[in-house]
């Protein structure tokens, strides 16, 4: 139980990796604020999972609204010791067929709702000289993906903003770093063609995909403890994919 007693928000947490993450952090101990978007039944799922330490927040995290409202909850609750963007989208197309606002759409949800919760986060966090960040990227923004320009872009984007913020918040005692999950088997990939899945699975030295169990945990060690010396580090877990 080595989060009890921590505040922690989980954007896009509904489903997929962020449901995972909060129901890890919640096994940890901490008070998770279950950002979703859309699906209210879900996100309640995952409250009435973290039984009494949980609260669902519907926003659109990639309006600065949105962001200031799912850190005002956490200000109701005594502040922030843990953020976790993971809210994400795709939207896949051959870089010469891609249209700007899809281009645009995938850049804002994606960076665009890293940056601005990063930045409201920090207000919280500064003041009181401790906090930590993880961000969740993907092996797209450390190599590049086919068919991926935007969210690509949008991943690396995440990357450079983690980095940086290590470097500007390592003498407040707030910690910023990333995870770039290979493939994980979440309503992300149902639309992928099953031909590309295959194709990617031969290249995973482990030869599977992942599960979003397989995230969650190294999430929970860098909002703990044995983590309070590690910033600016890029983490993939990726089944070998990177390496
Ligand atoms: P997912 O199953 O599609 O879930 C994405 C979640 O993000 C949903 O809960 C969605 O909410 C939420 N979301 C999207 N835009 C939002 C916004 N503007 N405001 C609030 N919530 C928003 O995807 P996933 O596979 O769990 O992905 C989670 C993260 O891991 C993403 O950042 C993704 O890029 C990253 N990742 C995934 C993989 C993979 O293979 N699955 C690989 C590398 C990285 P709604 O349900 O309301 O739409």
């Amino acid at each position: 139980m080595e989060l009890t007693d921590h505040i922690a928000i989980v954007t896009g947490a509904g489903r997929g990796i962020g449901r995972a993450i909060a129901l890890e952090l919640g096994r940890a101990g901490a008070r998770v604020i279950v950002n979703y978007r859309s699906n209210a039944t879900s996100a309640e799922e995952v409250v009435a999972q973290l039984g009494g330490r949980g609260r669902a927040v519907r926003a659109d995290v990639s309006t600065t609204e949105g962001a200031t409202t799912v850190l005002a909850a956490a200000t109701e609750w005594g502040g922030l010791d843990l953020l976790v963007n993971n809210a994400g989208i795709h939207d896949d197309r051959l870089l010469m067929r891609m249209t700007d606002e899809q281009w645009q759409r995938v850049l804002d949800a994606n960076a665009g709702s890293t940056f601005r919760m990063c930045r409201g986060a920090l207000e919280l966090m500064y003041r009181k000289r401790s906090g930590t960040i993880v961000n969740i990227t993907s092996v797209a923004g450390i190599r590049g993906n086919a068919g991926q320009g935007n969210y690509a872009a949008s991943k690396a984007a995440i990357i450079g903003l983690t980095k940086t913020l290590a470097r500007e918040m390592g003498r407040r005692n707030i910690t910023v770093n990333a995870v770039a999950p290979g493939f994980v088997s979440t309503d992300m990939l149902a639309d992928v063609d099953p031909r590309v899945l295959e194709g990617a699975k031969g290249m995973i030295p482990m030869g599977r995909f992942g599960g979003s169990d397989d995230i969650a945990p190294l999430v929970r060690f860098l909002g703990g403890p044995g983590a309070r010396y590690l910033t600016g580090q890029v983490i993939a877990v990726d089944g070998g994919v990177s390496c």
